[in-house]
Order: C-alpha cells, then sequence, then structure tokens
C-alpha cells in the first residue's frame, strides 16, 4: 500500500495540548473540508512523495521525537493506509501516536483509533469556516475517540455565537475532554479572547486559550 505525503518534518508542536513538544509530523495530502481560515498547504503536487509503509517507516525512525504526528489536511482520508503502518511499525517505533484531524470522518477512526495514543479533534465552526456546520459527525467521533486521550480544539473569531460555545461544551462535557481555544489568525481586531474565554468557563472549566505559538517563534 502507498499513501500521497507533502512533507516530513520534525518540529515543536505550535497548537493544542502538547504545544512546545517536539514532534515528528507527516502529513498527508488532501482534506475532506474546505475551511475559509485554511493556512496548510495540502495539495498533491510535483514534490508530493508516495511512500509504502516500509519506506515511511524508515524516514520516521530517524528521527529522536518521541511522538509521531500524523496531520494534513486530513490524515484520518489515508485510514487504511495509517492502519496498515501503524499494525505493523508501532512496536518498533517507540513514539507515542498523535492524530491531528477535523473530527468528521468518523467511521475511519474506528479502523484506526486502536492504534493511536492521542486525539486533537477540530471542531470546525461555521462562524469560523465559512462552511456547514458537522456536530452530528463531531458527536459521533468523540464516541469513537473516546479508546484514546483526546481534546478537542475550537478555532474561533468575533463572530462566534452562543449556540456554539452550548454545543462545543455539551460535547466536552459529555466525553469528559478538554477544550483548547485557539483564536482565528491574523486576530480579528474585534476579537475580545477573555470574554470568549469566560463565556466557556462559566460551562465548563477545563478549558485553555492557547494561541498558534509557531507563529510568534517563526518556525514551521
Ligand atoms: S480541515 Fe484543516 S486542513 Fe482541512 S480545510 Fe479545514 S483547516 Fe484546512
Amino acid at each position: 500500500m502507498q499513501a500521497p505525503i507533502k512533507e516530513i518534518f520534525e518540529s515543536i508542536q505550535g497548537e493544542g495540548i502538547l504545544a512546545g513538544y517536539k514532534q515528528v509530523f507527516v502529513r498527508f495530502v488532501g482534506c475532506n473540508l474546505n475551511c475559509a481560515f485554511c493556512d496548510t498547504d495540502f495539495k498533491e503536487d510535483e514534490k508530493t512523495l508516495h511512500l509504502k509503509e516500509e519506506e515511511l517507516f524508515d524516514k520516521v525512525r530517524k528521527f529522536d521525537s518521541e511522538s509521531l504526528s500524523f496531520t494534513g489536511g486530513e490524515p484520518l482520508l489515508h485510514h487504511q493506509f495509517i492502519k496498515s503502518f501503524l499494525t505493523k511499525y508501532k512496536k518498533f517505533l517507540n513514539k507515542e501516536i498523535y492524530l491531528e484531524t477535523n473530527g468528521t470522518l468518523y467511521k475511519e477512526l474506528e479502523e484506526v483509533i486502536d492504534l493511536v495514543d492521542v486525539v486533537a479533534m477540530d471542531v470546525k465552526l461555521p462562524t469560523a469556516t465559512g462552511d456547514i456546520e458537522h456536530f452530528e459527525d463531531n458527536e459521533k467521533f468523540l464516541n469513537a475517540a473516546s479508546k484514546a486521550a483526546t481534546f478537542m480544539k475550537v478555532v474561533f473569531d468575533s463572530k462566534i455565537d452562543d449556540d456554539e460555545i452550548e454545543i462545543c461544551t455539551i460535547l466536552a462535557n459529555k466525553y469528559n475532554i478538554p477544550i483548547v481555544l485557539q483564536p482565528k489568525m491574523p486576530l480579528d481586531n474585534n476579537l475580545n479572547c477573555l470574554e470568549i474565554y469566560n463565556k466557556f468557563y462559566s460551562k465548563f472549566k477545563d478549558v485553555r486559550l492557547i494561541p498558534q505559538t509557531h507563529k510568534f517563534l517563526n518556525i514551521q
């Protein structure tokens, strides 16, 4: 089996609960969503690598990071490859497996969840993405993710509404997972982060406000 991989690199995680930790990143080609704020180049081009499981293993084993992030785009579009790769090689990697996902492909998650240690699940708010909502899929996704350590990341701007806050906090409460609030960059002049934070906090206490730290540090 082969998968199209945009890039493989080692860096410092800039988002979420593991912000500040070193990871090796495997960025897959393709995404099933189309968020207005997307800042990731996940399109296939002439530099795209088409790797078999053993070729990916040879590349990632050379990095000493203790955490391996599958990211994208949407890595679960390649769930069959991820399952095959981890089934063969996870025991030899000695790395925690971290999945960065938009939280919509719950059937695909079910295929790999037994092999994943940490799930970083985005909830994509319509007010931020300019797209439709995916809350029903997000709930099914969280149900499938409950075997791994999971947190919810919410990218927001000043347009976030009370219904979105309500749904996120209900889901986080139900599945007992932390929420990481991440302001959309560049910062919107009308945005009062503390006010938004307190709206979440009034409904759910395990909530953190963490911006994209790699952008301040000027690292990938
Ligand atoms: S889900 Fe992520 S990668 Fe896909 S379009 Fe949205 S921000 Fe970009």
